[in-house]
């Protein structure tokens, strides 16, 4: 097995519970050749200190599996992880939903592995080789469960390979072509596209906030803007909202959206309904140049920092789409704002929101700032990516 060393610095930051080393942190010669599999961390006086998975090829090359203890890495190890995973979701299926996040990698102990259950069909979402051999082992230890019927990888891409015989979307267990796969949340009903669909075909993260929007739709007309598959549209329709304008540059996610709503809704609803391709900034200036105005504006981009070195840009894209969105608040009405950029913290954000709000002239009166729904636990800072505020507009 590898060996590695790093600083005292380092070390005791792991000793912590921080999950990750990477490269330049290394202070092993050579260690960078070899190939990945399991590693070990020792101390700087040469003691074991962690178990986990090597990947040399990548900067960050060492996850945290286990601290202090020389486990053996076995079914049984998974298996345990596992079962102490499930324990708080367990209610989930009786608030109506069967659409949860199983495993939020690091955070329940699987560093670099997410698992993602709809309903019957359950996701493994990769993001570090050197889970690779062990894929077999999770297959096994997810089959544990009842309800499982079929179990489908993805891949973050920068671990796709074409020699290797794992793909993305690839079936690792069960029929396969997949069949579009239904699922519930909080009682409305969803199809995903578990195969090339986003992250693992869902943003199950927002659950909690979209109910919040269903609480408060009632009479309201609405803008969901980056509606992708339309989680909120559905919650504000279920909620009884007027009427409702979505925007997304993705002709193949607003249609998605549009199969949703018929899915919830088959008969004819009272409502207005209004579909808008294209790009959101574009856009929101558009509906502001024809003075168009809503109760509610949502907002929930893709991350605009996928590197720190961007964070400049995401911050100042955040601060526009607030404008552009508070412009369009009709008097009285609200504003909600998201970001699911891990290297932009809640604060700045929060400033970044305010700021554009301020540039519109306008102020907001916060009602709430909310973070994931509760099946996606944080441990370390590093991963608390999604942060939302929402709040009444002043003029
Ligand atoms: N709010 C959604 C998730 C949004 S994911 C939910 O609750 O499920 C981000 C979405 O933004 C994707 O659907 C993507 O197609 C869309 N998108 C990305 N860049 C865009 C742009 N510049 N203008 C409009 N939509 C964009």
């Amino acid at each position: 097995m590898i060996k590695i060393k790093i600083s005292k610095t380092l070390e005791s930051k792991i000793r912590k519970g921080y999950p990750w080393v990477f490269k330049y942190q290394l202070q092993s010669d050579g260690v960078e050749k070899s190939s990945g599999g399991l590693a070990v961390l020792y101390d700087h006086k040469n003691r074991f200190l962690a178990v986990g998975l090597w990947d040399p090829d990548s900067d960050l090359c060492f996850r945290v599996l286990n601290l202090f203890d020389p486990v053996d890495i076995d079914t049984h190890f998974f298996l345990k992880r596992f079962q102490q995973a499930l324990l708080p979701r367990k209610g989930l299926k009786e608030q109506g939903t069967t659409g949860y996040r199983v495993l939020n990698g690091e955070n329940d102990g699987f560093p670099g592995l997410i698992l993602d259950r709809y309903d019957k069909t359950w996701v493994l979402k990769v993001y570090a080789k050197s889970w690779f051999p062990y894929l077999e082992r999770m297959l096994e230890v997810i089959k544990t469960e009842e309800n499982v019927e079929q179990v489908v990888l993805r891949l973050a891409r920068n671990i796709e390979d074409s020699s290797s015989h794992f793909f993305d979307g690839k079936v690792l267990y069960g029929p396969d072509p997949i069949v579009p796969v239904q699922f519930y949340e909080n009682g409305l009903k969803f199809h995903v596209d578990v195969v090339s669909g986003q992250k693992t075909g869902f943003f199950l993260d927002q659950r909690e906030n979209r109910l919040q929007i269903k609480k408060i739709s009632s009479g309201l007309s609405v803008l969901n803007v980056f509606s992708y598959t339309g989680g909120f549209s559905i919650y504000a329709i279920s909620g009884g909202c007027r009427s409702l304008v979505e925007i997304d540059s993705n002709s193949f996610a607003l249609k998605s959206s549009l199969q949703n709503l018929e899915l919830n809704f088959p008969e004819e609803q009272n409502f207005e309904y209004l579909q808008i391709e294209g790009d959101a900034f574009q856009k929101l200036h558009e509906l502001k140049l024809q003075n168009s105005q809503f109760d509610l504006v949502i907002l929930d981009p893709p991350a605009f920092a996928r590197k720190k070195k961007h964070r400049p840009q995401a911050l100042e894209a955040y601060s526009r789409l607030a404008e552009l969105g508070v412009h369009l608040v009709a008097p009285g009405g609200r504003l909600f704002s998201a970001s699911c950029s891990a290297h932009i913290s809640a604060k700045e954000f929060y400033k970044a929101v305010n700021y554009g709000v301020r540039s519109a002239n306008k102020g907001l009166k916060e009602i709430t700032k909310t973070r994931h729904a509760s099946d996606h636990p944080v441990k370390f800072a590093e991963l608390e990516y999604l942060k939302s505020i929402m709040g009444w507009v002043e003029a």
